[in-house]
């Protein structure tokens, strides 16, 4: 016998548990409980992300996810009645070979099949968005005015607020170890549901494998860092990506955010911030950006991203 039943059990209150639990109190459905390990909303790979949102994505399902999305982020303001952070300064993805001009124009034709509106550049139309950039071995870009940046608290803490207000219930150092048919069970007590969501993150594979399931989502780190403020750089500045060498960067706290997804990270649980890694991405980024060269560090961090077979994600029973 459980201790407790619910319709919903949601593992997991990152920004995809909080939003799940907010859009199903919003159609009605508040018989629904958030479980986290964490002591609060948002403290696992949210609480680290760079915060870019971007529909400039190369398969259909993830430019409409994330049309969507961005219709979404937009009104959070005038629906949630929650003040939110979003620079909707666009994304700039710069390319400094033949192929990778090509492979923009090929997803800017694409994208445009999804209605937005792309903009390909050559040389000095990036010039002229990212006067920043030293362009000299630029092709060309493509920049779409509706993607930017967030503040991932802001909206993780406005879905929680409000799915709270909405009447579900949140239970946070509640770390799910396992389950009896559709009764999950924390160190502390048992709960029954009818449906259980997993939106575990980065732990998703690994929580898939205690409760009996084979989710194909693996941990791999990610490392960001911010500089100090540079009050001279023309803030707010779009995310600004240089595809060859994958290192982006954005106007954060009056200085620049500044990370890059490293090929060679092997999948682990390892969040700790590799100094030499950063060392070499600020290199990059001096390279790109001139300006740099007198910026300094005033902190960086390591977190999860969790990685699928195919980066779409992962849904459904
Ligand atoms: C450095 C970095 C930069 C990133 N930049 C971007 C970006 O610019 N744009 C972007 O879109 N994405 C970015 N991401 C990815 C983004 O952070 C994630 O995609 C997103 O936060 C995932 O949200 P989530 O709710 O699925 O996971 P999480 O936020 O990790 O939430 C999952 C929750 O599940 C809880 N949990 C796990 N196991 C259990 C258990 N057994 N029992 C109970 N609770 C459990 C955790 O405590 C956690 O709170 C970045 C990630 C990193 C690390």
């Amino acid at each position: 016998m459980a201790d407790q039943r619910f319709g919903v059990v949601i593992i997991g209150a990152g920004i995809v548990g909080a939003s799940i639990a907010y859009h199903l109190a919003r159609s009605g459905r508040t018989d629904v409980v958030v479980l986290d390990k964490e002591a609060a909303a948002g403290m696992g790979s949210t609480a680290k992300a760079a915060g870019g949102i971007r529909a400039q994505f190369s398969s259909s399902i993830n430019i409409e996810l994330s049309r969507l999305s961005i219709e979404e982020f937009e009104r959070f303001p005038q629906r949630m009645g929650v003040p939110v952070e979003f620079t909707q300064a666009g994304y700039l993805w710069m390319a400094t070979t033949p192929d990778h001009l090509r492979l923009f124009e090929a997803n800017a034709a694409l994208q445009r099949r999804h209605g937005l509106q792309i903009e390909v550049l050559d040389r000095a139309g990036v010039a002229k968005k990212a006067p920043y950039v030293r362009s000299d071995d630029l092709l060309g870009g493509v920049f779409h005015g509706r993607d930017g940046y967030a503040s991932p608290a802001d909206y993780v803490m406005g879905y929680h607020k409000k799915a709270k207000e909405l009447g579900v219930t949140f239970l946070f150092g509640e770390e799910v170890t396992g389950r009896d048919g559709c009764t999950v069970r924390t160190q502390t007590r048992s709960i029954a549901a009818d449906h259980v969501v997993i939106a575990a993150g980065a732990y998703s594979g690994k929580l898939g494998e205690q409760l009996g399931f084979e989710i194909p989502v693996t941990p791999v780190r990610r490392q960001c860092f911010v500089t100090e403020p540079m009050p001279e750089f023309p803030h707010p500045i779009p995310m600004t990506v240089d595809y060859g060498t994958g290192v982006y960067m954005h106007t954060e706290s009056g200085g620049l955010l500044i990370g890059k997804a490293d090929k060679d990270e092997p999948p682990s649980f390892n969040e700790h911030v590799d100094h030499a890694f950063l060392e070499k991405v600020a290199e990059l980024a001096m390279s790109r950006v001139p300006a740099l060269e007198n910026a300094r560090i005033r902190t960086g961090w390591g977190g999860l991203y969790e990685v699928t077979p195919d980066n779409h994600p992962v849904l459904g029973p």
